[in-house]
């Protein structure tokens, strides 16, 4: 159990919370010689880092600075902190550890061996030489006047510190850790929280029992949009591929319309995804390549028109069936199918959440404006982003503000 009677400025920084916002803010502290402690209600630190790592870690992207800050809802609160542990210093820091890196061809950043549990190890043991003192089966449960107060073992146990991170993350997956217990803590202390919401998550299609056995199949090569006049403008639909499953759609293209999709559901019961399935092709060529001959079947004339197994029946499902021989409709639906989606999978099964710790309850370095001392930092704080390394990014970012932030406050605050 950690001394939990100092005094003065010998108290410690506690940090809660040892996900990769928790840790970054911790060897911040630690490198500048400050006294750091770390408390986790988990027996181990990041285990959503590691899950995050079990399919390749996709730890940032090299595109141009000004595009990747776009990529977050709330690009000109990040954009100071993101400048400060871009992807560059990002890739620095993990050879630091001693793990390289590569550039994807989607310009995806990857640590070479793609898992996580060698890098965390590097850098757990690097916190450990820097001194940061670890407190594992630790779970916050508030304050006891300036106390923080935590469960161990089930015994309430006390904690002084002179500053205090929060680095408790968003409220998907809770069985790694991030419950969003914290909500009601931080509510009850008049800090403003934005509801959270499923973000990078799959989306429910009401699909007929014909979808069912397509489930698992992937659909390449698409470009999706939420607009229906993206229709005009080609360009701004995303490119990608998406997974059918027998709720609906996954996989990245979906998770990158999350927002989009999000805002439409808040204000309406249902919203539309518009998948161009073959988007080399212009509708007037495809048309051309749909034309019914009697030496074919409809099968095969789809097929070599390049409508694959899925894409054909994403067609057969939305198409009504009088319109599979005319090749104009044909044409016109695989540029611009209009798919319904009625919502999103549960909240505990999206890779990230969007609210949280809203900007207005903090100041410029993220310390709580209604609690002095404390920092909120990481995926509890309210933005949003795409996967593809953007919010392991801003955990970062803002793990390290939040570090410096309290380094700014104790400067200001010492007599
Ligand atoms: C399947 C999956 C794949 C992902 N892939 C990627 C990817 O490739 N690229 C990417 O950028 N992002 C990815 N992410 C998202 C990324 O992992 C998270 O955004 C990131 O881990 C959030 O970091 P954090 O430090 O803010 O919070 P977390 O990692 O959630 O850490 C919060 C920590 O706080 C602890 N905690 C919470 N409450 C308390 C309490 N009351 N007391 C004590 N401790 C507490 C938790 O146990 C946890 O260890 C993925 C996520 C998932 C689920």
């Amino acid at each position: 159990m950690p001394e939990n009677s100092h005094s003065g400025c010998n108290l410690p920084i506690v940090v809660i919370g040892a996900g990769p916002a928790g840790l970054m803010a911790a060897e911040i502290l630690a490198q500048a010689g400050h006294h750091v402690q770390m408390y986790e209600q988990k027996p181990s630190a990041a285990r959503k880092f590691l899950m995050a790592g079990k399919t390749g870690l996709n730890i940032s992207h090299n595109e141009a600075f000004e595009d990747f800050v776009q990529r977050y809802d709330q690009p000109d609160w990040l954009k100071p902190m993101l400048a400060q542990c871009d992807a560059g210093w990002i890739q620095d820091w993990m050879q630091g550890l001693g793990i390289e890196s590569y550039v994807g061809s989607s310009g995806r950043i990857f640590p070479v061996q793609m898992k996580a549990a060698p890098l965390l190890r590097a850098w757990l043991n690097r916190l450990k030489t820097l001194g940061v003192q670890f407190f594992y089966h630790h779970y916050w449960t508030g304050w006891q006047d300036d106390a923080l107060t935590f469960l161990h073992q089930e015994q309430v146990m006390t904690v002084d510190a002179k500053a205090v991170i929060l680095a408790t993350g968003g409220g998907s997956w809770a069985r790694l850790g991030s419950d969003a217990a914290w909500i009601p803590l931080l509510q009850a202390q008049g800090v403003d929280i934005v509801p959270l919401q499923p973000s990078n998550v799959g989306v429910l299609v009401p699909w007929s029992a014909f979808m069912q056995p397509l489930a698992g199949q992937p659909l390449k090569r698409i470009k999706a949009w939420v607009n229906p006049e993206l229709n005009d403008d080609h360009a701004k639909a995303i490119s990608g591929e998406a997974v059918i499953s027998h709720y609906g759609l996954e996989g990245g293209l979906m998770y990158r319309l999350s927002r989009e999709l999000r805002q439409q559901l808040n204000q309406h019961p249902s919203a539309h995804v518009y998948l161009d399935l073959l988007p080399d092709i212009d509708q007037f060529a495809l048309a051309h390549k749909l034309k019914p001959s009697a030496k074919q079947s409809l099968n095969n004339i789809w097929r070599k028109a390049g409508l694959d197994q899925a894409k054909a029946a994403l067609l057969r499902e939305i198409l009504p069936k009088a319109d599979w021989q005319n090749p104009q409709q044909v044409a016109a639906m695989a540029k611009c199918l209009p798919i319904p989606i009625v919502g999103f999978r549960p909240i505990d099964e999206a890779i990230s959440t969007a609210g949280g710790v809203s900007r207005a309850a903090l100041d410029q370095h993220l310390m709580l404006t209604h609690k002095n001392g404390v920092f909120c930092c990481g995926e509890m704080l309210d933005w949003d982003a795409p996967t593809g390394g953007y919010l392991l990014t801003a955990c970062f970012a803002t793990g390290r503000e939040a570090a410096h932030g309290v380094m700014h406050w104790l400067d200001q605050s010492l007599p």
